[in-house]
Parts: C-alpha cells; structure tokens; sequence
C-alpha cells in the first residue's frame, strides 16, 4: 500500500469504517502475495482499499486472463488458510533498497524515494511478501475470510499518460460472506442499469470521438425523455412565477473578469477564442448572463423577486479520467435559475424552491436528503453577519417545510451557504442533484442593486438553484433508476400497437392514429414476424404499454392491451384503453 504513503490514510473518512479499511488492505497485501509467488516475473507497484474494494497494481508484459484471476483467488484462500501474520517492521532507507533492488522492483524503489529524508521506513511482511506500508491491516491472514476479485483494467504508473500502462486488479472484501454477497448482487443490479450500457441497447445516446469526450449526442427517443422533462419543467416553473431566459454560449472575457471567474475558475474554462481583437470564452455558468439582463434596467422593490430560469448550456473542462457517460461530461444543460430579492423576501424565496424541487423529484420518483452546507473555515467572502443571515434563511426554510437536514459544516462554497440535496435512486444509492446557493459574491462584484422604499439603492439578495441539476446527469441517473423503463408519462414510445395479422393492418392504423389523436406517443409494429418476437421486442425496447389487434377487434371496434410486467389486460372497447392510459399520464403515475 503506497499511494497515501505520505501522509498515511484518514481512516474515519474511509466508506463503512476503519475495520473494513483495515480488512481491504489487508486483502490487497494477500492478493500482492499470491500474484509474486504465482508470477514471479512480475513487478508489483501499490494499491489502497477504495470505496467499495480495493486492488493493486502490477507490471505484467502479457495480461491478467480470467483464469489467471481464478489461479490468483485460488492462492489467496490458501495464504488466508495459513493464517500467516502480517508483522510490522521498521527498516533502514538502504536495508529497504538493496532488497528492492536485488529483486528489480523499481516501483517500490520510486516509493521508497518519496519517503522524505530523516522520515521512519515502515514495513509489513507476511509469509514471503514484504510491502512499504503504514498499515494499518488485521491481525493475520485468517481474518480476511469473505473476499472476491472482481475485474482487471490497465492502469497507468502513477496515473500519467506519460507512464507505462499497469495492470489493475480490483477486487472486494468484507467481515461477513453475507455482507460480501449483498455488495456483489448491488454491483450486479447497479451493472444491469448502467446508463452507458442502456444507452446502447435502447439507442438513448452517444459520445463520438469524432466530437469530443464529455459531449453527449441525445438520440430521438432520449430527445423526447428530455423534452417531456423540460415541459414538466418549464410548466411547473411558469405556475411559480419565474420567467423564462435566454442567453448566449459565449462571452467577452470582460465579463468574467467582473464576475471573478477568471481568477477562480480558470482551469475548468476553456482557452480563450479571438474575435474582433476580444477574447471569447465559452461560458462555464449562467449567472452573469442573468445579471446582465437584470442590470440592463432599474428595478424597485415593489418588482421583486424576479426569477428569472434557463435552461442554460455551459461548458466545464473535466480530466479526461473522470468523463463517465452523460453523468460527468463537458458540456451540459443547467435548469438554472437566479432569483433577485430583498433581505426580507429571501426566507419565503427558499421554501417556494424547496417546494418546487420537491414536487419536482418526487413527480420522478426519488426520496431524498438535504444538506446544508455553512461557512468554510478559512477562505470565504463576505462578512460573518452575512453568512449568519443568509445560512439561517436556509435553515428556517427547511424547517418551515419541514424537512429533514443534515448540517455539513464548513461544506459551503467560499462565496455562499448552500443546500445540497441527494436524491435517492432505486437500489439505494445517493446521488447529488438539486442544490441552492445564496450569493454572497456576485452582487457586489457586479454592483447589483434595487431602489428601496427609502428611495435609496440596496444591494440586492442573490439565489442560485438548479433542481434537476444537469439535463445530462439527471437523465443519466434516471435511466439507472429506472433502469431503463421510464414511467408513462416519460416514455419515449408509450404504446405500440400489435396486429396479429395482415388483415388487421388497417385497423391498427386506424386504431394508431385515434391513440395520437389523444396525445399518446404510438408505434406500429407491421413486420413480418411472429406475435411472440413482436411482444418480446417491444418488452426489449421497453415500451410500457403494446396493444394487440386481430379482424375480430376490428369487427368490434375493441384492442387487448398489455401491460409491460402485468401482462394481459383482457379485450376492451379503444376507449377505455385511452382513458386507462391517459390517466396514468395526467397524474404522472411511476
Ligand atoms: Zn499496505
Ligand atoms: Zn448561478
């Protein structure tokens, strides 16, 4: 274990607590043993427990095979079956070296040189393996009972494109074989709904090369998910008296100079693009847009609050190492708004968005959590009666709506007090969306004002908040959730009419048609196949509702629908059918 070598792990951060922190690296110490003794060519580097697990990495000229791994867990149950004890030492700096180096093991040499001079040189050994570590691990071999490798992926040395590409073996520990097979039915279920892996099989989008990584191609059928969320959406937000904006992808740099992104948020901007002798940048966030058009006049008191909501477009550089599918990109779509208010407006201001947001994910489905989020201990703007000000508006707010909050201390951004909301998806992880901001920055860098009562200019109160977050990760995460089978009111295909025969074309177009005419989405599936392949492919695409049609219903003016995962409904007048379903869309039914 190498890489938290100088500063050693912070084991109460550690995911499930110090034991498992413990038990994991003891395991990746075993699974280091057995791959020496099995592969004795092989060069080992370092590898910590990670949340979830732990691995290792190793220098192999040819790769790890699944048997390999086998071979490998094989070995490891017999090293854990010996029970040898993991013994600490100290060492020399030149005792550590010569033996590094009399076995070639140039990584752990480098390790050995980051360790600063005049600084203990600590060991573990057990059996014939011997690791530059701080610990800590369990007493011995035997206590690590309920394990399990997982999968190999290449590594680079030190993470650097640069370095030579390792070989990185993850794996899994746990105190119980119970608690080992809960975790790996989780990883199971949360592989199945992966939304890159439902994004190709249901054709809901794609990321190119060509384009760029982190830029996310929404195909037709996520197109209509997205434009059913941002009806939703703008609906809801039209009822809560906000207005809608829009604002350009790129701006002067002198706006962001004014706005303080420039010297804050340099590294997630991108370079700069000349026109006309002025340099461009694509914008990063929306909210100095929104304080342009607040600014192009004078507002009174008796104006505010004004909400103003875009869905804005921004463009943030992400390390290429952490882009995963539409959940961390580079590009994505903020349901953004700000909302200008007086001091005595901003209470109310926060629980009618803690309101919408709950309507908002609850309408999707999701339980979910707040945080509140207060000053950071060093670095912060603004004066301690502001922040006393804004952070008690948030609390009173949450508890005005009677909502349970966690208080994440010091956990604000240096410029505002937040709420942060996770959402809750359907195996039980937590993911954060929502979050609501007061601005203790952006006003007087701006000069943001309002004409109070007095006659005289105020400063006004700033909110940012975001509900979905990003169209990009809330989507994402939803096809997880879902895994896939988006609710009526969201699917893409709502029903797809089934005829049993040719001569029953007819009436399934007919029958197609008076279904759009009552604003459901609708396919007809006039293939040339079997019954059975029809129904098993609609199940395939997940559409939740198919609706069969033979002659005799078209005789009788009547359909057999099905419900995806209920089966047969039974024959029924088309009426009665768009009455069922249309019901299950007015009230958004999940
Ligand atoms: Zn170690
Ligand atoms: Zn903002």
């Amino acid at each position: 274990m190498s890489s938290a070598m100088a500063t050693g792990p912070d084991l109460s951060q550690y995911p499930g607590g110090e034991d498992l922190y413990r038990l994991r690296h003891s395991a990746a110490h075993i699974l280091a043993t057995a791959v020496t003794e099995l592969f004795p060519d092989v060069k080992v580097a370092g590898g910590p427990p990670v949340d979830g697990g732990f691995y290792y990495d190793f220098a192999k000229p040819t790769p790890f095979t699944p048997e390999d791994l086998e071979r490998i867990e094989a070995r490891m149950h017999e090293i854990v079956a010996l029970d040898q004890p993991f013994e600490y030492a100290e060492t020399t700096r030149e005792e550590a070296r010569k033996l590094w180096e009399s076995r070639g093991e140039k990584y752990k040499l480098h390790f050995l040189s980051q360790i600063p001079e005049g600084a203990k040189v600590t060991t573990y050994r057990n059996g014939d393996f011997l690791d530059l570590c701080r610990g800590p691990h369990v007493a011995s071999t035997g206590k690590v009972k309920a394990f399990k490798l997982t999968h190999v992926a290449g590594a680079y040395w030190l993470g650097s494109e640069r370095n030579e590409m390792l070989q990185r073996i993850y794996g899994t520990a746990f105190a119980s074989a119970a608690d080992l097979e809960e975790h790996l039915q989780r990883v199971e279920e949360a592989l199945k709904r992966d939304h890159r892996r439902l994004g190709r099989e249901l054709d809901l989008f794609s990321i190119h090369e060509e384009v760029g990584p982190g830029l996310v191609h929404w195909h037709p059928r996520l197109g209509m998910v997205r434009h059913v969320l941002e009806t939703f959406w703008k609906e809801e937000h039209l009822k809560a008296g906000y207005q809608l904006v829009y604002t350009p992808h790129i701006a002067s740099e002198k706006l962001y100079e004014v706005s303080g992104h420039l010297q804050n948020y340099a590294d997630i901007m991108y370079s700069p693009m000349q026109i006309d002798e002025q340099a461009y940048r694509a914008k990063p966030m929306n909210c100095p847009n929104h304080i342009m058009i607040y600014m192009s006049r004078k507002h009174s008191y008796r104006e505010l609050p004004l909400r103003y909501a875009e869905l804005g477009t921004v463009y943030r550089y992400e390390r290429s190492g952490v882009l995963h599918g539409m959940e961390r990109v580079r590009g994505f779509t903020q349901d953004d708004s700000h909302i200008f208010c007086t001091p005595e407006q901003l209470q109310s201001e926060i629980e009618g968005v803690l309101q919408l947001m709950d309507l908002l994910l609850t309408t999707c489905g999701y339980e979910y959590r707040c945080y509140l989020a207060t000053r950071p201990q060093e670095k912060y703007l603004g004066s301690e009666a502001e922040w006393d000000f804004a952070t008690d508006a948030l609390r009173q707010a949450l508890e005005k709506r009677g909502l349970p909050y966690e208080v994440d201390e010091g956990g604000g951004a240096f410029y505002a007090p937040k709420i942060d909301v996770k959402l809750r998806d359907a195996i039980g992880r937590e993911w954060q969306c929502p979050t609501i901001q007061v601005d203790l920055n952006l006003p007087k860098r701006f000069g943001v004002v309002y004409t109070g009562p007095d006659g005289q200019e105020h400063e006004v109160i700033m909110l940012h908040r975001a509900l979905y977050g990003s169209l990009e990760r809330f989507v994402g995460i939803f096809i997880e959730h879902t895994g896939g089978e988006f609710p009526v009111w969201v699917a893409p295909t709502q029903v797809i009419v089934i005829p049993v025969h040719p001569k029953a074309h007819d009436y399934a177009a007919e029958t197609a048609a008076m279904f759009r005419a009552a604003d459901l989405r609708v396919e007809v599936d006039t293939r040339d196949e079997k019954l059975g392949a029809k129904i098993r492919d609609a199940e395939l695409q997940k559409v939740p509702y198919m609706v069969v049609v033979g002659p005799r219903d078209a005789a009788a003016g009547t359909c057999a629908p099905r419900r995806k995962g209920q089966g047969d409904l039974g024959t029924m007048p088309r009426e009665q059918f768009i009455e069922r379903i249309t019901e299950e869309v007015r009230t958004k039914a999940h």
